[in-house]
């Protein structure tokens, strides 16, 4: 298993990771099989999405604000309750095939590491199966 490291520099963002992933799927050798991404945090998560148009990853954040609004009466003392929660719905792992040697994607995919309560030095595990 490999480690992505990635620093976040606001309190919310979408940074892809598909090159990170890609560097390490081609260093694992595997031809054919499986690459979990998993996001060992509580208040940051991991999805697949376009990775053409920025403004969609911004357009995802907003939509989540929305969903989950700060002044909702939450309980948890910390008071980054809504970043614990989008944490949840977006997912803590994705798994993508592997094909040829490559992550094998939609032409409009990529790999998002997706931030709640930064910024923050946060890490990324990465596990690829043949
Ligand atoms: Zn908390």
């Amino acid at each position: 298993m490999d480690t992505i490291e990635v620093a976040s520099g606001r309190r919310e963002e979408i940074i892809d990771i598909t090159t990170e992933v890609e560097r390490l799927v081609a260093r694992s050798g595997v031809q054919e099989g499986l690459c979990v991404v998993f996001v060992p945090h509580t208040t940051a998560a991991v999805t697949i999405n376009e990775n053409a148009d920025p403004d969609v990853r911004a357009d995802i954040l907003k939509a989540l604000r929305k969903a989950v609004p700060d002044t909702l009466d939450f309980a948890h003392g910390e008071g980054n309750s809504p970043a614990h929660v989008k944490a949840t719905i977006v997912g803590a792992s994705v798994t993508v095939p592997v094909a040829l040697g490559r992550l094998k994607l939609g032409t409009w995919q990529g790999v998002q590491f997706c931030e709640f309560d930064g910024p923050r030095r946060r890490q990324v595990w990465v596990l690829v199966l043949d």
